[in-house]
């Protein structure tokens, strides 16, 4: 029996560790809240870091919460606090500024890291940037006027989202990708050429099967050097290779992780009294009935939402399907459910119209629909969902497209990461 009011510590300010907080302080009035995070900053949309890349969103825009609403909210933030180890047979957590801290209940928010660029002369390069956090995003938002030639390695969403700010910024624009097209995992070749000629469009350099060898200094710029001939010099050099989970502090306890750290469908550890949320959370998914991990803004912000009343003993599944919704250049790409990236099994059909702008493909496992990627138009989108979170069998796979056509009440989606 706990007598005291219960002490939930949140490792990770997030999107998820900050909706968590939100909602135990909203259910639970008299609950001490400790949240632990090692940046310095109080919760700053990652999603919008593109949009101020880009230069179309002010700094103050970035942000979500101030501290004045975790004093309101009587959120104990300690930023700049990084957790260096956990005792779960003692409940207490260590921090580095702190020392030691008791807790009733954990939850884990810890998200990823970036990968960096790992050849010769990229360790500790001056303008070469991950895209993950709101310092070196700023970094490159300082660098920009006095640049005119980028290079971005990684066919995946950053490096998209660091393609299509410098494009707009109206520099010379290189996007090197290790594969053959763009997500080459979820989309098809046909799909991959959508998105070239969408990237051209916007006069972008494409150089595919194609990556960074070596980087050198070259009068303050950066010389690159591919492994199929590319060469540039760059004044700016972005980075988009996937992230690592931030689980380190975990290894060697009774914690199950795998990739993130795993839980069932009510986002609970193998630990008691302990939960993961966000991006690190590895989770048992009903839609897609697998465990995986989402990367995206919604589902931190609803797994916040959502775990923290678990934490406070309702015990309900998770259950979403899971989006993402971007801009592709001047179009659109949103990608539901689960795509041969998570389910290289899963069989697939695509369509694409007449003008090579605009694409769907529908993903199968058995007779369910179980993912979709459209680019271009979002017509169907809603169906797709609705087909998808329903289970419904489906006989006949291309009559689906006939579906997608039909007219919809939305026609088209508001941006998911909007939170
Ligand atoms: C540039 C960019 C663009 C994106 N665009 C989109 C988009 O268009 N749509 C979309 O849906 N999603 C997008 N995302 C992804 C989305 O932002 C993330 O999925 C979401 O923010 C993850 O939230 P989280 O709370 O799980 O983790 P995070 O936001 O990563 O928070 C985890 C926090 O925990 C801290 N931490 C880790 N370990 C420790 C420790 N030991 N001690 C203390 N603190 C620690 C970390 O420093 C971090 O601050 C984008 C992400 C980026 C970077």
């Amino acid at each position: 029996m706990i007598s005291h009011p219960t002490r939930f510590v949140i490792i990770g300010n997030g999107a998820a560790g900050t909706y968590a907080a939100e909602q135990l302080r909203k259910d639970d009035t008299a609950c001490e809240i400790v949240m632990i995070d090692d940046e310095k900053y109080t919760l700053y949309n990652r999603v919008s870091l593109p949009r101020y890349l880009k230069g179309v969103l002010l700094e103050q825009r970035v942000y979500v919460r101030d501290m004045d609403w975790h004093t309101k909210n009587r959120i104990d933030l300690r930023l700049e606090t990084k957790v260096t180890r956990v005792s779960f047979e003692e409940k207490t957590v260590t921090t580095d500024p702190g020392g030691e801290l008791r807790y009733d209940r954990l939850l884990i928010a810890t998200g990823g890291r970036p990968n960096p660029l790992r050849v010769t002369g990229a360790e500790g390069a001056r303008y070469l940037f991950n895209f993950q956090y709101f310092d070196e995003t700023k970094a490159m938002v300082a660098r920009i006027p006095e640049s005119k030639v980028a290079v971005v390695m990684g066919g995946s969403f950053i490096g998209y989202e660091l393609t299509e700010a410098f494009a707009f910024r109206k520099l010379e624009t290189h996007w090197i990708q290790r594969g053959p097209w763009f997500l080459r995992r979820a989309l098809d070749e046909p799909g991959g050429r959508v998105v070239s000629l969408l990237a051209q469009d916007a006069g972008v350099h494409l150089h595919y099967d194609e990556t960074i060898e070596r980087i050198e200094q070259a009068d303050g710029r950066l010389r690159v050097h591919g492994s199929k001939g590319f060469r540039a010099t760059a004044d700016l050099v972005g980075v988009g290779l996937g992230l690592t989970m931030n689980i380190d502090v975990f290894k060697g306890t009774a914690l199950e992780t795998k990739v993130g750290i795993v839980t069932n469908e009510f986002l609970e550890t193998s630990v008691p009294d302990v939960w993961a949320a966000g991006d690190v959370a590895e989770f048992y998914d009903l839609v897609s009935q697998r465990h995986h991990r989402m990367g995206t803004w919604d589902n931190a912000l609803n797994h916040g939402r959502h775990v923290a009343k678990n934490m406070l003993g309702a015990k309900q599944p998770y259950v979403e399907v899971p989006t993402y919704a971007s801009g592709m250049f001047n179009s659109n790409i949103s990608v539901m459910g689960v795509t041969t990236e998570e389910e290289p099994d899963a069989e697939s059909l695509f369509e694409v119209d007449e003008e090579g702008r605009n694409y769907k493909r529908l993903f199968f496992l058995g007779d369910r629909l179980v993912g979709a990627i459209l680019i271009g138009k979002m017509r169907g989108r809603k169906k797709v969902l609705e087909l998808i979170s329903s289970r419904t069998p489906i006989a006949e796979r291309a009559k689906v497209f006939e579906l997608l056509a039909m007219p919809e009440v939305t026609a088209r989606p508001a941006p998911s990461h909007e939170g």
